[in-house]
């Protein structure tokens, strides 16, 4: 595989694959593209670049990739649901200019935001606004134009690619500076050479039509209701993220229950120590101890009828084992 910088034929060819796989994404979201190594890079480019000079408004539940890439961020509240609350953004707009940093959806409720309401706040009062899309691209509609944002976040393995790519989508070009300079690639926005194996997986990755989960996540949701689970995060949410509650049952305790039975679930974020952290993102929508119970299922895009039935028993069985243990 040739390097694209490099002259020779096979540095053309691998330009080539680049280009494509640029064309071919840029198409899909509406911006140019600035290629990454993932997500968490293309949200700290945009902070870096996109938020120099500048204060950074961030969502209470944003993914650590936006929360941990500046100390002095300003953290904006959300409701019961995770939804952001546009009153307090707009109050917080008319201070200094900004970046406004606001997930399209979240990666534990699924809960869609507001984001062209929020973009129009944007605009109105000089600010920008960088959007989080890791979760949402693939799983909804996602254009940087109809959102009316500055910039969008995408990573390939969460649209069924190879992880190792992401990449920045941009209305314009940015006056502030690289997060990595060195060899001028990316037009010398992000130096390093590109991947291109993993590039062009990722093109082909979001390519794909997106399946209809909802059917699926409804009778999954059912099924945890039915045996006495609490689904959070509001109606409008991804039809591929349940975040369920079981009431004094801790969500290790389940996701134990759940992984003995075959079922892989997460619950807050895996911290370094093997443990399940808190969810902030729970916590922000004010649960009280329900924060640490809630796990959260994540249905993958090849998810089958089968599937959710295996869910399903197993969520079933695991209730009436920790109910049995509880009397
Ligand atoms: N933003 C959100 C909402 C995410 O869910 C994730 C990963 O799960 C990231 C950012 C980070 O993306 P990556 O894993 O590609 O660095």
């Amino acid at each position: 595989m040739g390097n694209p910088s490099s002259v020779h034929t096979a540095g053309r060819a691998a330009r080539r694959i680049l280009e494509d796989s640029r064309d071919a994404i840029a198409r899909r979201l509406g911006g140019e593209i600035v290629f990454t190594s993932g997500g968490t890079e293309s949200d700290a480019l945009a902070i870096h670049a996109l938020g120099h000079n500048r204060r950074l408004l961030i969502g209470a539940t944003e993914h650590d990739a936006v929360r941990a890439a500046r100390a002095d961020a300003e953290i904006l509240p959300v409701d019961a649901n995770g939804v952001l609350d546009l009153t307090a953004l707009e109050t917080a707009l008319s201070g200094s200019p900004a970046l406004v940093c606001l997930m399209a959806a979240n990666n534990e409720t699924g809960t869609i935001q507001p984001v062209a309401e929020a973009a129009a706040l944007c605009r109105r009062h000089g600010a920008r606004l960088h959007v989080d899309a890791v979760q949402a691209a693939g799983r909804m509609a996602v254009d940087l134009r109809t959102l009316g944002a500055d910039s969008l976040a995408i990573s390939s393995h969460k649209l069924g690619g190879p992880a190792g790519a992401g990449a920045l989508v941009l209305a314009a070009d940015w006056d502030g500076p690289s997060l990595i300079v060195g060899g001028g690639q990316e037009r010398g926005r992000r130096g390093g050479t590109p991947a291109i194996p993993i590039i062009a997986g990722f093109a082909a990755a979001i390519a794909e039509p997106a399946p209809d989960l909802l059917p699926l996540r409804q009778v999954a949701e059912q099924a945890a209701i039915a045996c006495g689970g609490i689904v959070l995060g509001g109606d409008n949410r991804l039809a591929n993220t349940i975040c369920v509650a079981l009431p004094g049952v801790a969500a290790q305790t389940q996701l134990i229950a759940l992984d003995i039975a075959g079922i892989q679930v997460s619950a807050g974020s895996a911290c370094s120590s093997g443990k399940v952290a808190r969810s902030h993102v729970l916590e922000a929508m004010g649960l009280g101890a329900l924060a640490g119970e809630a796990i959260r299922v994540s249905l993958p895009w090849n998810a089958t009828q089968a599937d959710v039935a295996a869910f399903a028993t197993a969520y079933a069985a695991m209730t009436a084992r920790v109910t049995r243990r509880a009397a």
